[in-house]
């Protein structure tokens, strides 16, 4: 391959690429082979992830005119450039800290030895605060010696390798040019989430820890929270053998093909090495998706695969005619958003009692726990969000950021975090902005489809057409703030959302 990089040849074979790489951890993660082979498929493509390749598409993205189509599509292929660029720098870092998370053992102070994986798992699991405490104190230990050092270096670089490139001042305003979303606006948006939500935070959350955990809000810390949030009482509503007809049999009543006319691929078989946790992976977008999953039952299980079935449909449903960028790349905040609108039936008092074994009168308690998660799960991306914004905005020194860290996750969330985390405890390229613009649009849609289709818009065979065709087959050509204004005719914010935790918490 020694052809001139171009437009038409970063699409054709950045394609390729996409779709090696994808059936790579396809086969890996489900257990068809003993590990991704990455290397290969990045040498066989470098001319499309190179320098040359990265001028390409500046090149294009400087040519085009603001607002028009062309800059749409160069946009999204001059962002995959960058990441690739420092993707391919911070891959030995990468590994290392792969490498370091599977083989890494806590110890805690009286001989007991759990593997890193594990110990999250562990201490959502305890009941006794003892324990969950003294794994903790282990654990913080060994991250701060280990695995923090790394990260901070790896965040240190990801920094310096886009500012180098000098497409705009800093990090932030490279993040925001390339993503087409204004960080200061959201950032903004949250501090007064967080505000607006303070009050109801401070009345549901003593009496969930005294009566869940029996402890007292002075002393709840995060290990505390995963213990509060395992919500195991009730997973007998959630039987495995259950999950997979019953949430394909929601989907067809809404008018839809759960498998796209076998486009979307299940894979459910038991095999050795495979993920427990259900996942999507799209290897030909729209005709080649797969749904892995093991189902193991329980509410998280029910959960983990609506949400992987919400990003399996987006994928089969996309336009094939559409150029590869808006299949492959784009605001991820869409597909997430997507994911969203089906793991938030969990929160249908109607879908819960038409297709769960939670009936009518489990279901106040239900939906008390659904909020109460929901509520902690968006105070915490919000802190995380703010966090975020420091750590790479460059406007507090790295040294001071593990305490602005601890401050603003255990201010916004009511639980003690640990300045060990304060580099751990972070999503790469502003991924929690995609998570909370995602959340931000599925209470759109779904206020939508219940004013299109009624409240029991799931299994009204009318509704289903509709996602599919004004959705899910624009791909991601949209950015998640310009669909809702397009479908809902409404700009994206958090009321919605704070209107729907109030209507759970009763
Ligand atoms: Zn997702």
């Amino acid at each position: 391959m020694t052809s001139r990089v171009d437009v038409a040849r970063l699409r054709r074979e950045g394609e390729l690429f996409m779709q090696e790489l994808s059936r790579e951890y396809y086969e890996a993660h489900s257990g068809l082979k003993a590990s991704a082979e990455l290397q290969p498929v990045y040498e066989k493509y470098r001319d499309v992830l190179g320098s040359d390749a990265l001028a390409v598409a500046r090149e294009f993205f400087d040519s085009s005119a603001e607002g028009s189509e062309e800059r749409r599509s160069a946009r999204l292929l001059l962002d995959w450039q960058v990441e690739s660029q420092s993707s391919r720098e911070l891959a030995p870092i990468d590994e290392r800290e792969i490498a370091w998370e599977a083989d890494a053992v806590v110890t805690t102070a009286d001989g007991r030895r759990v593997p890193f994986q594990r110990v999250a798992i562990e201490q959502a699991n305890s009941t006794d605060r003892t324990e969950r405490a003294s794994l903790e104190k282990a654990r913080s230990a060994l991250v701060l010696r280990e695995l923090a050092p790394m990260r901070r270096e790896r965040f240190q670089r990801e920094r310096d390798i886009t500012e180098s490139l000098g497409l705009a001042a800093d990090y932030n305003t490279t993040w925001e040019l390339l993503s087409g979303v204004s960080l200061t606006g959201l950032r903004d948006e949250c501090a007064a989430f967080l505000r607006d939500t303070q009050a109801m935070w401070d009345d549901v959350l003593p009496p969930a820890l005294k009566r869940v955990l029996g402890i007292r809000p002075d002393e709840a810390t995060r290990a505390d929270a995963l213990a509060l949030f395992r919500a195991r009482e009730f997973d007998q509503y959630f039987p495995a053998s259950e999950m997979e007809p019953s949430i394909l049999r929601q989907v067809r009543e809404m008018g839809l093909d759960p498998l796209a006319n076998g486009r979307v691929r299940l894979d459910t078989g038991e095999r050795a090495g495979k993920r427990s946790r259900a996942f999507c992976a799209p290897v030909r977008v729209p005709e080649e998706v797969y749904l892995v999953l093991r189902p193991h039952g329980g509410q998280t299980d029910w959960n983990t695969f609506l949400h992987e079935l919400g990003h399996a449909l987006h994928f089969a449903y996309m336009r094939p005619d559409l150029p590869m960028e808006f299949r492959w790349m784009g605001d991820n905040s869409v597909t997430e958003g997507y994911a969203m609108l089906f793991d938030h039936l969990m929160q249908d008092a109607g879908w819960l009692q038409r297709y769960t074994g939670v009936d009518k009168q489990a279901t106040p308690a239900f939906l008390r726990s659904a909020g109460l998660e929901e509520l902690h799960f968006l105070r915490r991306y919000c802190a995380k969000l703010i966090y975020e914004t420091h750590l790479y905005g460059g406007d507090v020194s790295w040294e001071s950021l593990p305490d602005l860290y601890v401050q603003l996750l255990s201010d916004a969330t009511g639980f003690r975090y640990n300045p060990a985390d304060a580099f751990v405890d972070v999503d790469t390229r502003y991924y929690a902005a995609r998570y909370l613009r995602a959340w931000q649009l599925q209470a759109l849609l779904t206020e939508t489809l219940v004013a299109r289709y009624d409240v029991d818009w799931w299994r009204n065979p009318r509704a289903g057409p509709w996602i599919a065709q004004a959705l899910f087959g624009e791909a991601q050509r949209e950015l998640a703030h310009e669909q809702a204004e397009r479908v809902a005719k409404k700009p994206m914010d958090f009321a919605p959302l704070v209107r729907s935790v109030e209507r759970m918490l009763g």
